[in-house]
């Protein structure tokens, strides 16, 4: 729908963001560096993205007034998370350039649409999804070949951070498991033994033209990030060149505008397995603000606004801590206490990143902290030193 011929759009221009979490934040931050105005749809007064933005428009996703608003005042919107409507997209699509556009975030919104879109094009990625079944009803249950078991149910939207998750043995598992859900349309995935997990950033301007970043090792606990190194201790050549050639083809088979990271299982035998995708920057990504070039953030304004993308260049190792609530609540007592901020940024290489929540909950994302060195073995250490004193 969009003319080839779309002129870019320069600072000080307006950009629009749907959302205002922490991505949304430092999108705001890494737009408003290039000299860009931002603009923030949320309907929480008090959001990490709010308070950067040079606007911040409190209404509800779906609101019909707010997405006039924000189309009439921006060049270009993007989103800062997975679940938005993806029919306001196609609202504000009618008004402004919007990127990415509504059916591609639909595709990452359903773990089943998401799941064919990567089948369909196994041949040209190089790259194949867990076995996998629709479990939507009881009848689906009884189904189950006995292969895909163990496994994982998934519900087939709104999951993130292994909520919307349970690990299950039999089909009897499944039946409850699918009942504790409230019988919705869930993904049951065969459990594969992984070896490690890796993400890779890649980025498409609206002329086709795309970039890919270094490929990302992820470590997660209870289901949520907890670090990323880049360059991944156990990443092979290999892995990464396919896992990055794949990464390529998926967002060209898109027709995807701005930036898209995508989730892999490296397995045991040492082959590649494609998760899942998000269509935005990503938490995987945030090592890029202090180690790379250009940054994801800085990346999705440049796509957005069909500017030149920016180099993916990767200039030191990198190691990226996220920062949970929980650390709050270390040591005796139950009363929260702010860690100790000081002892962290005395730690050679450290970028400390807290994205201003000020309600510190267990499993909640507060901030993170990337750590460049040199070498990687001097980014590790100050990680090392860092979980120390975080608790
Ligand atoms: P989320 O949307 O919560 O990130 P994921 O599908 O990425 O959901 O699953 C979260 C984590 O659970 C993964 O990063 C991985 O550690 C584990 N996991 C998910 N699917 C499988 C699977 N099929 N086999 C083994 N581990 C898995
Ligand atoms: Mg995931």
């Amino acid at each position: 729908k969009t003319p080839a011929f779309l002129p870019s759009a320069t600072p000080p221009t307006w950009l629009g963001v749907m959302g205002g979490g922490q991505l949304g934040r430092m999108f705001v931050h890494a737009a408003q560096m290039m000299g860009f105005k931002v603009a923030v749809l949320e309907p929480a007064k008090d959001c990490p993205a709010g308070h950067a933005a040079d606007h911040l428009i409190c209404a509800g996703y779906g609101d019909e007034q707010a997405l006039g608003e924000l189309a009439g005042q921006c060049v270009a919107v993007t989103t800062e998370f997975e679940n938005v409507p993806a029919q306001s997209m196609a609202r504000l699509a009618d008004h402004c350039f919007v990127a990415p556009n509504a059916a591609c975030v639909s595709v990452a919104q359903s773990r089943i649409e998401e799941k064919r879109f990567f089948t369909d094009n196994a041949q040209a990625s190089g790259v194949l999804p867990a076995p996998h079944k629709t479990i939507a009803s009881l009848q689906d249950i009884e189904d189950i070949a006995d292969d895909l078991l163990p496994g994982i149910l998934k519900t087939v939207r709104m999951g993130y951070d292994g909520k919307g998750q349970v690990r299950v043995k039999t089909r009897e598992d499944v039946r409850a498991a699918f009942e504790k859900m409230g019988n919705v349309t869930c993904l049951l995935e065969k459990m594969l033994p992984l070896a490690y997990e890796v993400s890779v950033l890649a980025a498409r301007g609206h002329n086709g033209a795309s970039v890919v970043y270094p490929i990302a090792e992820n470590v997660h606990r209870d289901g949520i990030l907890f670090t990323t190194t880049v360059p991944g201790p156990n990443v092979t050549a290999e892995c990464a060149r396919k896992a990055q050639d794949a990464a390529l083809v998926l967002i060209e088979r898109l027709g995807y505008v701005g930036v898209l990271c995508i989730e892999f299982f490296v397995l045991q035998d040492g082959s590649l397995v494609v998760n899942e995708m998000a269509p935005r920057p990503h938490n995987s990504g945030h090592y890029t603000i202090d180690a790379c070039v250009t940054s994801q953030f800085a990346q999705q304004a440049r796509a957005m606004a069909r500017l030149p993308l920016g180099d993916v260049r990767q200039h030191s190792p990198a190691v990226m801590l996220n920062i949970l609530g929980d650390v709050w609540f270390e040591g005796e007592g139950n009363a929260a206490r702010e860690p100790a901020w000081d002892a962290v940024l005395a730690l050679p290489g450290a970028n400390l990143h807290l994205y201003g929540k000020d309600d510190p909950r267990r499993g909640r994302k507060m901030g993170h902290v990337t750590f460049v060195a040199p070498t990687l073995a001097e980014a590790q250490d100050s990680l090392r030193q860092a979980c120390a004193i975080l608790g």
